[in-house]
């Protein structure tokens, strides 16, 4: 079966382009991926570019933000420290101190100390008791040796400014506060007491809750020795708690800004943090933004873009394969009709049209290279008897069986048979000379006898076949038809000597008025 299909060139011809035409339809499924790739990637880059952008874009928020609470914070403490500055300037003159007490009150403690979220600002002596406060010309009865404002002053002359941890005040009923003082010296250099002014933390709450920083926001501001001084969202428990032995305190103190992705401990929420530390006073600010809130337009952005163009990839390739699919199933299709189109329905071999282009073809060869043509007519002895003792469908069946003996005994991938008509088969032998021919012609016509079909009709008792030979090196401008013919003349020999045997047609082309062999059976009698 292998062999018969090999030796026929029609179904040799189509099957080799039927492996081609295959690999054709999976180049639209490897470019439809390559495509949906492509897409998949420009968008990917374009979306991690976008994200980077938020990230930025919040980093540079929380720095704006951070920039104008600091601005804020900075003014209104020197303007506190001028004030206080007018009173040990007033403390060190002797006419202002000569002057009552209303007007000596008035002079010392300008209008600036009764602004919004001032507490009081107060002279203590060097024990520690009011000696002036802003509220009254009468000082109010109290005694703060023992503040951080106070005895940081004490201790050390040179202090200068000092900005205090906060504290609930015991002058007003325990509002959250913090201090900034001053030492008083006398003149030899000895401690003479301070002035401080206390600062309502509401101050820090009220310009925190005014700055957007997204729903899971946070600003902090923070001394620089550790102690939370205000916290946005406000919670009145961490006022004035130490996270000095807290991790992001360490990058705090690292650098003077700087930013950092952390997830809170409190909240678990993952935060992108921004730090500053104030250039004139000890004291952080630190604003974080989480990063739900950052990449929240990213994230809705993503996935619609993300989902659509995964959608048109997938939607893509599923065409590409589509395509793939019937573009096989249509080239199968293709095939399969063309070699249906070539080939005989009865006997599987070469029709009448395919035969013709193969002699044409191979007759044309021969003529360019000299090569020696050689051409078998073979026709089956005494068919018509068959088919009267055994039927038209048993005839049918001797066809195929002879065609697949013919096709199993011609060797080489050039050599090719067809069915020339009714049951006349012509074998086409490129390349070979007469000898050659009439050895395959001769192999051909035992092997169908040795086939041993029952034909009663005939003499030898078995499906016998004759074949006329014609071989010669074509000439130039001569035509096909006579080396036919040849074969034709040679055949109707065969049949006149007794059928069953090979005859060889004359090494010359016949002249055109020799009658070819017809009718078929005139050796019949
Ligand atoms: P000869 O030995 O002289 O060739 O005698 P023959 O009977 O073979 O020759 P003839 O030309 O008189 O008859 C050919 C017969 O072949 C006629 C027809 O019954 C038979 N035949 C032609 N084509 C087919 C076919 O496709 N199927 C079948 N079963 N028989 C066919
Ligand atoms: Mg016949
Ligand atoms: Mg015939």
């Amino acid at each position: 079966m292998e062999t018969t299909r090999k030796k026929n060139s029609a179904h040799l011809s189509s099957a080799s382009r039927l492996a081609q035409g295959l690999a054709e339809p999976r180049v639209f499924i490897v470019a439809g991926l390559l495509i949906a790739l492509t897409m998949l990637g420009l968008t990917a880059t374009v979306l991690y570019q976008s994200r980077q952008d938020s990230l930025a874009r919040a980093r540079e928020t929380s720095r704006n933000v951070a920039l104008i609470a600091e601005r804020d914070i900075e003014r209104n403490f020197e303007l506190y420290a001028l004030s206080m500055q007018a009173v040990v300037d007033g403390l060190n003159q002797a006419d202002v101190m000569a002057l009552p007490p209303r007007l000596r009150h008035a002079v010392l403690f300008d209008r600036a100390t009764t602004a919004k979220y001032l507490g009081s600002m107060l002279v203590l002596d060097a024990s520690g008791n009011i000696v002036m406060d802003s509220a009254g010309e009468v000082p109010r009865k109290g005694n703060f040796a023992d503040r951080q404002y106070f005895t940081v002053q004490r201790d050390n002359p040179h202090a200068g400014l000092f900005v205090g941890d906060p504290y609930r005040s015991r002058l007003r009923n325990g509002t959250a506060s913090m201090a900034i003082s001053y030492r008083l010296s006398h003149p030899d250099g000895s401690f003479a007491g301070v002035v401080l002014m206390a600062i309502n933390l509401e101050y820090f709450h009220q310009l925190f809750t005014g700055l957007s920083l997204g729903p899971h926001g946070a600003i902090s501001l923070i001394g620089r020795d550790g102690i939370m001084v205000m916290r946005q969202p406000f919670d009145p428990s961490i006022i004035g708690r130490d996270i000095s032995k807290a991790s992001t305190y360490r990058h705090f103190v690292s650098m003077p800004e700087g930013s950092y992705s952390d997830t809170a401990s409190i909240d678990g929420v993952r935060r992108l943090y921004y730090f500053r530390n104030f250039p004139d006073l000890p004291l952080i600010i630190m604003v974080a933004e989480a990063e739900s809130d950052i990449y929240a337009v990213w994230r809705r952005r993503a996935l619609t873009i993300g989902s659509l163009t995964a959608a048109l990839a997938l939607a893509f390739v599923g065409a590409s394969c589509m395509l793939a699919v019937q573009l096989r199933r249509r080239m199968q299709l293709e095939i399969k009709l063309e070699v249906l189109a070539r080939t005989d329905g009865v006997t599987g071999l070469n029709n009448r049209r395919t035969l013709d282009e193969i002699v044409e073809r191979e007759w044309s060869r021969a003529r360019r290279t000299g090569a020696a043509f050689s051409l078998l007519f073979i026709d089956i002895d005494r068919f018509k008897a068959y088919n009267d003792t055994y039927g038209h469908q048993a005839g049918d069946d001797v066809l195929a069986a002879i065609a697949r003996c013919i096709l199993e005994n011609i060797r080489r991938p050039a050599d090719s048979a067809g069915r020339y008509g009714g049951e006349e088969f012509v074998v086409v032998l490129p390349d070979t000379p007469a000898a050659a021919a009439v050895q395959i012609a001769e192999k051909i016509r035992r092997a169908i006898a040795e086939l041993e079909i029952e034909h009663r009709g005939s003499e030898f008792g078995h499906a016998t076949v004759s074949i006329g030979a014609a071989s010669w090196t074509p000439e130039r401008d001569s035509d096909v038809a006579a080396v036919i013919r040849a074969a034709d003349q040679a055949l109707y020999n065969a049949k006149a000597a007794g059928r069953n045997r090979v005859w060889p047609a004359p090494a010359r082309p016949l002249p055109l008025d020799v009658a070819p062999y017809r009718p078929l059976n005139v050796a019949a009698s």
